[in-house]
């Protein structure tokens, strides 16, 4: 089946990777320029594990192409993938901008009947909006059939879930539409759920809402067990074991971030709001959130002035195995650290660059061991294998005071002890 993907950003390349590695011939659109070219080179410009590899050998088998050529890629695909992004508005509606654009030149350059796949998040109802809008700019006698498939991928195991994800949601009104979408994604034997497009759309929300409140509930836990001395990841692993509650999204730490929890909670407050229907629940969830970011500069500020300190910062992407920044913690954090007067040396993996363009006024260095050198505190803000693995010795060697603010208790407790370290964790009892 030809395809074509609009948008390459990490939702749009994985699907187009992977669709090109189930057997079908996928064109991937972008209108930005330099990423395309970077692409067509064959170069991932974000971080995605197994990504480059798979789509280097989809491009030599001549299944997988990249266009900036917007006439071309429409008048080819018979089906079309939207995966654009739908940033927050100010108020923290979803942003359709990327979308309109998208419907318009579906529009002005479809040349056959076609179906309309939207990958991207999208309040209730947009798909109705999409189609009107793609049809309002029809330069053809062509049919426009719509769908809803909400992405579940998760960063840094984008390839992972793309060919082992828990299901594929498949929102439309029309059967011979759903046929063809099951067709399309057969090869991968993932179960598949039909529904009509505004459940899919809010299968989306809901499902990211919820995994929100999770983490949310687990941080608030987490503050209690620190006063009554109790040990949250004792407390999360027992719980887990509940089958109806289960051990995923119970780990505590200095909050979530990302492209996706913070942009749908708040898109869904508004959602609700929208039809007056006021979510008390999902607005305390983003509030505890929000308080959990600050939560570990607080800490340390209650045990040390930190102006004029120089404080390590390890971790600065949103999560581990991802390049993203968009609102990481760490960003929170540096923010505080720096209005406290603290000099600030980041470590990450991957995501140097582009925290370069969020947070110029922090150093950034090439190693842990550059990092904490010298160092009067360290916050761990990221829990990398790299970082987790590294040697608790080296932190008593190299730093100026070995002082560390672990924010995503990557280190058993017992195994600290065995160090001279001061270390302040996340639900659990300091170790002095
Ligand atoms: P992204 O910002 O990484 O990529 C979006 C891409 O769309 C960019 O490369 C941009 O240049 C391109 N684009 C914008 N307008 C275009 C146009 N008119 N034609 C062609 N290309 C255009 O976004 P993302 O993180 O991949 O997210 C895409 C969507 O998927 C969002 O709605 C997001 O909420 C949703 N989603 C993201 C994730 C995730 O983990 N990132 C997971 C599930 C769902």
């Amino acid at each position: 089946m030809h395809i074509t993907v609009v948008g390459t950003g990490y939702v749009g390349l994985v699907t187009g990777v992977g669709l090109a590695t189930i057997g079908h011939r996928v064109t991937c659109l972008d209108i930005d320029k330099e990423k395309v070219t970077r692409l067509q080179s064959g170069e991932v410009p974000i971080y995605e594990p197994g990504l480059a590899e798979l789509m280097r050998e989809k491009m030599a088998q001549e299944l997988l192409t990249f266009t900036t050529n917007a006439q071309e890629a429409y008048a080819r695909g018979k089906v079309v993938f939207i995966a654009v992004g739908t940033p927050s508005n100010p108020d923290g509606s979803a942003n359709l901008t990327y979308i309109t654009q998208v419907c318009a030149e579906i529009g002005m350059y479809a040349r056959q009947d076609m179906i309309v796949v939207t990958k991207s998040t999208v309040p209730v109802g947009t798909n109705d909006y999409i189609k009107e809008t793609i049809e309002r700019h029809l330069c053809s006698d062509v049919a426009i059939s719509m769908a809803s498939n909400p992405e579940f991928l998760r960063e840094g195991s984008g390839v992972h879930d793309f060919f082992q994800g828990d299901r594929i949601v498949i929102g439309t009104a029309d059967e011979p539409t759903a046929g063809v979408l099951e067709e399309l994604f057969k090869p991968l034997e993932i179960p598949i759920f039909k529904t009509d497009i505004r459940s899919a759309e809010m299968i989306k929300y809901a499902s990211n809402a919820f995994l929100a409140t999770k983490i949310s509930f687990i941080n608030e836990i987490s503050n209690i067990c620190e006063k009554l001395h109790a040990n949250i990841e004792d407390v999360a692993a027992g719980m887990g074991l509940d089958k109806r509650i289960g051990s995923q999204f119970l780990k505590a730490g200095i909050g979530y971030g990302g492209s996706c929890f913070p942009k749908d909670t708040d898109a869904l407050v508004q959602i609700a709001g929208n039809v007056k229907h006021d979510f008390q629940l999902l607005k305390a969830v983003i509030e505890v959130n929000n308080k959990q970011q600050t939560s570990l500069v607080q800490k340390a500020k209650q045990l040390m002035d930190l102006s004029g300190k120089r404080i390590a910062m390890l971790g600065l992407a949103f999560k581990p195995n991802t390049d993203d920044m968009r609102e990481a913690p760490s960003l929170v954090i540096a923010d505080q650290l720096l209005t406290e007067g603290a000099d600030v040396v980041a470590y990450d993996p991957q995501a140097k660059e582009n925290a370069k363009l969020l947070l110029p006024h922090i150093q950034y260095v090439g190693s842990i061991d550059e990092a904490i050198s010298e160092a009067d505190a360290v916050f761990l803000v990221t829990e990398w294998d790299e970082i987790k693995q590294y040697p608790l010795e080296q932190y008593v060697e190299l730093m100026r005071q070995p002082v560390i603010f672990d924010g995503r208790n990557c280190f058993e407790l017992e195994r600290v002890r065995q160090y001279a370290l001061d270390y302040y964790s996340i639900g659990r009892v300091p170790v002095l």
